[in-house]
C-alpha cells in the first residue's frame, strides 16, 4: 500500500495486478503483491531510494520497502514472441493492453485499493466465480507464443480447482507437444510446484490427460488412447501421501514410475520396472529430461532402487533393511511403499517390511563402522577397488551381528582379502 500511495501521490496510475488480485478475490492470502503503473522504469525509480532493475527492458523495477520487495512492471504489451517463451521487445502502453497480455482470465485483474475497486477487462471476474481457467484472447496464439503457459494452466487448474474451459483445453492439446522446446529447468521449476502439494491431486490426471506427461518425461512406450483416459483409483502417484506436501524427488519417484507402468500397477510390472537396472535408468531419463540437482537426482535414484530392492524375489537381508532404514530418504522410500501396498503391489511383502521397521524404529542402524580403510592399510593390504567391497562386506557383517567387535571384523576383511 505505501508503494502504491506513493506512485499515486506523483501523479501515476498504480494497480495491484495479476496473482494477488485473484488471490484476494479467492478470500486466498496472496504471496507477494505485483504492481502495475504506467510511470515508466525511470520514474519509478526516482520515486522510490531503494530500487533495483532486475528486468528493466521487461518495465520491471523492484522496490524494497521494510522486509517486502515490491515488483513494480510498467503497463506494457508484448511484441512478437520468437522462442517459444521470450517477447522478442515490449513497448509501454495501457492498463488495458497490459490485461491483454497476461495469460489466463484469473490472472488479468487489477484492483484499485485506493477506491476499493477491481479494474477487469478479461471477464476475470465472471470467470473466477464459474470457477473456469481461460486462456485470455485466442488461446492457440497464447500458448504458441509462450509454450510454459500449458503447464501455468494445469497448475492454476488444480491450485484452485478449476475447469479448464473448453477452447482453452483443446488448445492445450493442440500445443502439448510444443513443450519439447522449454528448458527443462523451468519444467521442473512448475512442476516442483504442481507435484509436491496436495493438489497434485487434480494437476497429475490433467498433465497425463492433455498429454503433457510425454514431453516432459521423453521414456517409455507412448500411451495409447485406451489407456490415456486416466483411472485415479489405480494410480500409485495419487496414493502418495495424498494430504501431505511431498519432497519432489518423491513426487518425480512416484510420478515416473506411474507414468512408465501407464499407471496399471500389476504386480509384474512393478517388480520389473523396480528392478535396479530398469530404476537406474528410469533416474537418468528423468534428470535429464528435467536437469534436476544432483542431490535430487540421488534422492530419487536412492527410493527407486531401495524400494526395488526390497521387493524383489529374494528376501532382504538384515543388513540391507538397516541401510535402507538408516538413509535419510528412507520415510520418502516407505511413503511409496505404502502406496504401493494399497495398491496391491506385493502387498505381503510390504505388510512384512512395515512390522521390520517398527521392530528397527528402537535399534542404531546405522553405527561407525568397526573397521576402515586405514585399518586395512595398516594391516599391509595395498589400496583398491577391492577396499570398497571388503569395506561394505564388512560392515553388512556388521550390521547382521556376524561380527562384534574391531578385532574379528579385521579377521574377516583379511579373510575376503585372501579370497581374491
Ligand atoms: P503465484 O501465486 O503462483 O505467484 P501469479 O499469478 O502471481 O501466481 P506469477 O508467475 O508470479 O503468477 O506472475 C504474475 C502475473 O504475471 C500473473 O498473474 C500473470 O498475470 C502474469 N504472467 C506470469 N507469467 C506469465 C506468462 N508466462 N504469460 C503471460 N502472463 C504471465
Ligand atoms: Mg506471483
Amino acid at each position: 500500500m505505501d508503494v502504491l500511495s506513493q506512485l499515486r501521490k506523483g501523479g501515476f496510475i498504480a494497480y495491484f495486478a495479476g496473482g494477488c488480485v485473484r488471490d484476494q478475490l479467492l478470500g486466498l492470502q496472496p504471496k507477494d503483491f505485483d504492481i502495475a503503473t504506467n510511470a515508466t522504469p525511470k520514474q519509478v525509480q526516482e520515486q522510490f531510494s531503494n530500487t533495483q532493475a532486475v528486468g528493466a527492458a521487461f518495465g520491471v523495477i523492484l522496490v524494497r520497502r521494510r522486509q517486502s520487495v515490491i515488483e513494480v512492471a510498467t503497463f506494457r504489451s508484448d511484441a512478437s514472441y520468437q522462442d517459444g517463451r521470450h517477447p522478442s521487445a515490449v513497448h509501454f502502453s495501457t492498463p488495458q493492453e497490459d490485461a491483454q497480455r497476461r495469460d489466463f482470465t484469473i490472472n488479468g485483474l487489477f484492483f484499485d485499493p485506493l477506491e476499493d475497486r477491481v479494474i477487469d477487462f478479461v471477464g476475470g471476474q465472471a470467470d473466477l466465480s464459474n470457477h473456469l481457467l481461460r486462456a485470455i484472447g485466442e488461446a492457440d496464439e497464447r500458448f504458441a507464443e509462450d509454450h510454459l503457459r500449458l503447464l501455468r494452466a494445469m497448475r492454476f487448474a488444480s491450485r484452485f480447482n478449476l475447469t479448464i474451459e473448453p477452447k482453452t483445453a483443446e488448445a492445450i492439446v493442440r500445443h502439448a507437444k510444443s513443450l519439447i522446446r522449454i528448458s527443462p529447468e523451468r519444467i521442473a521449476e512448475e512442476l516442483r510446484m504442481m507435484l509436491t502439494p496436495p493438489t497434485r491431486a487434480g494437476a497429475w490426471p490433467r498433465l497425463w490427460e492433455f498429454g503433457l506427461l510425454e514431453p516432459i518425461f521423453r521414456f517409455g512406450p507412448p500411451p495409447t488412447a485406451q489407456n490415456r483416459k486416466f483411472n485415479p483409483a489405480r494410480s500409485i502417484f495419487l496414493a502418495v501421501s495424498p494430504d501431505d506436501v511431498i519432497d519432489f524427488p518423491l513426487a518425480l519417484a512416484a510420478g515416473s514410475l506411474c507414468y512408465q507402468s501407464h499407471e496399471s500397477p500389476a504386480n509384474a510390472d512393478f517388480q520389473m520396472l523396480l528392478s535396479d537396472p530398469f530404476a537406474r535408468k528410469l533416474v537418468r531419463a528423468v534428470r535429464q529430461s528435467l536437469k534436476i540437482s544432483n542431490e535430487e537426482t540421488d534422492r530419487m535414484e536412492v527410493i527407486l532402487r531401495g524400494v526395488g530392492g526390497l521387493l524383489q524375489d529374494a528376501m532382504p537381508s538384515v543388513a540391507q533393511l538397516k541401510r535402507f532404514y538408516a538413509h535419510p530418504t528412507a520415510p520418502d522410500a516407505i511413503r511409496l511403499l505404502l502406496a504401493l501396498q494399497q495398491m496391491g503391489v506385493r502387498a505381503d511383502r510390504i505388510g512384512w517390511l512395515r512390522e521390520r521397521f517398527s521392530e528397527l524404529e528402537s535399534v542404531d542402524c546405522a553405527p561407525i563402522p568397526l573397521i576402515s580403510g586405514e585399518d586395512l592399510l595398516a594391516a599391509g593390504l595395498s589400496a583398491g577397488p577391492q577396499f570398497k567391497r571388503i569395506l561394505y562386506e564388512v560392515y553388512d557383517a556388521q550390521l547382521e551381528g556376524r561380527v562384534q567387535d574391531k578385532s574379528e571384523a579385521m579377521g574377516l576383511a583379511l579373510k575376503l582379502a585372501g579370497g581374491h
